[in-house]
């Protein structure tokens, strides 16, 4: 068997996480697999880079100075702690050294041009994952493994030049990949490359967005043509809900890539939106799985015909800091454009729309935006369309919360609305606005944010979800 590991960094968070990943990945080549693994930053770390950017662009040199030391200070301490073997760990100790240099450097210049475009920042971005990628694969050379250490684009991830969100270019990297690791596993040689960050044709440093690691092995996955991608993190899979919010739920067993698709946009793992394509367009399933109990199942998630049908609703996503805005006017009533104007306002202001839905009628159309960019969106809707007589009203409500219920088994099966609206009525629940994709793959509804908790739970039982699998 071909595998792709990816440690997330939630998995890597001090010495015992790295020597737990390093094990796991023994275990399976012990067994004769073939394992490539994709490094994460070590937990955090890519938030403190992003802070230290930003006080680097302000001028400051003071934190740069103690951030730097602060990472130095961690990941020498991992070494220290991960790596027995003093050649080992005289070697990956001057790598990361002159890494660290190049990070102060790098800020240091930031600070004196007080500017820190997408470029640089991604830059910046990029040494979390150029920091613990030597060391985890340090940590397997120390138990006795053949490991060799790769940053994305030495792996031969090639993106476009959209910085923060960069887009594999993923013929080409399927060739690169190919060429430049996938001889290492057919010899045993472990890779290990670095998540997130890949290179531009140029050869400037892009990443993929934030979470992107995932990414970054599902592409891998593709390219190497692995039989499964596991993701392993510290959780132990998809879950039916928020266990925080409802006690009682449990990790899915099986789900369809279609399905996690819509739970990952609701926020269900805080997955990179795009880090399932690579493996649903090569049918590569994808596990999820918990580096803290490698022998628990995780979530497999693979390709419809292959999950077994269960209950209508799988999971059921709270996603809260959001609020609603109502557009209304009868002048919208059959006047085609009104919406594309609405979209196209918010869109030049950069806000991001998480759901809509109009009625029939055309008075009104209903939005739901991130809650801090609500002020944002009201100022730009009122100043492109009060005034004229398309539009009468906008009104805001903040203090909403969307639930999404996903499941694949609602598509065709009729009565899964009135079953999921009769549960939150019978709690006295107001449901303040509805939609649902043709997909049918999901309902989503807003209540007010204090009623959230207790729809989840509502819904949780009603659907069942918490019943053992039969
Ligand atoms: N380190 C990156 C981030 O925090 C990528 C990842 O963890 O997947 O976003
Ligand atoms: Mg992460």
């Amino acid at each position: 068997m071909r595998y792709i590991f990816k440690f997330g960094g939630s998995s890597l968070l001090d010495a015992d996480g790295v020597k737990r990943a390093a094990e796991v990945v023994r275990n399976y080549v012990g067994k004769g697999c073939e394992v490539a693994v994709v490094s994460s930053a070590l937990s955090e770390v890519t938030n403190q880079l992003l802070e230290v950017a930003e006080s680097a662009e302000s001028g400051a040199l003071e934190p740069v100075k103690r951030m730097v030391q602060e990472l130095a200070e961690r990941h020498l301490t991992v070494i220290n702690q991960s790596v027995k073997d003093e050649g080992l760990r005289r070697d990956v100790t001057e790598t990361l050294k002159a890494i660290l240099e190049e990070l102060e450097r790098v800020l240091t210049g930031i600070s004196y041009l007080g500017e820190l475009t997408r470029k640089s920042g991604d830059y910046v971005l990029s040494f979390g994952e150029r920091l613990s990628t030597p060391i985890l694969c340090a940590a397997l050379a120390d138990l006795g493994l053949m490991a060799r250490a790769f940053t994305g684009g030495e792996a031969g991830v090639v993106t476009d030049t959209n910085f923060g969100e960069a887009r594999p270019l993923m013929e080409l990297t399927k060739h690169q990949v190919e060429l430049r690791i996938g001889g290492l596993l057919t010899d045993g040689i472990i890779p290990v490359v670095a998540g997130f960050i890949a290179t531009s044709q140029d050869g400037s440093v892009t990443t993929l967005g934030r979470g992107g690691s995932d990414y970054t092995a599902t592409i891998l996955g593709a390219a190497l043509k692995a039989d499964e991608v596991w993701l392993w993190s510290d959780v132990d899979g998809l879950m039916t809900t928020d266990p925080k919010v409802e006690p009682g739920a449990r990790t899915i067993p099986e789900i369809s890539f279609e399905e996690a698709v819509e739970m990952a946009i609701f926020g269900a793992k805080r997955m990179h939106p795009r880090a399932l394509e690579p493996a649903m367009a090569e049918g590569i399933p994808v596990r999820i799985r918990n580096a803290f109990k490698p022998e628990a199942p995780g979530t497999l998630i693979t390709s419809a015909k292959r999950v077994r049908a269960e209950g209508v609703v799988k999971a059921l996503t709270l996603f809260r800091n959001v609020a609603l805005v109502t557009v209304s006017g009868f002048g919208m009533v059959g006047t085609p454009g009104t919406a594309a104007k609405v979209f196209d306002v918010l869109g030049k202001s950069n806000v991001n729309i998480l759901m809509i839905s109009q009625s029939s009628s055309e008075a009104n159309i209903s939005l739901i935006v991130p809650r801090e960019l609500l002020g944002r969106a009201v100022n730009a809707l009122e100043t492109a369309l009060l005034g004229g007589n398309l539009i009468r009203g906008i009104e805001m409500e903040e203090d909403v919360c969307v639930i999404a219920a996903v499941g694949a088994g609602m598509r065709g099966t009729p009565g899964v609305a009135a079953k999921l609206f009769n549960a939150i009525a019978q709690k006295g629940i107001n449901v303040r606005m509805i939609a649902q994709g043709s997909s049918e793959l999901n309902i989503s509804f807003a209540v007010k944010e204090a009623d959230g908790e207790e729809a989840v739970r509502a819904l949780h039982q009603e659907f069942k979800l918490a019943l053992p699998e039969m």
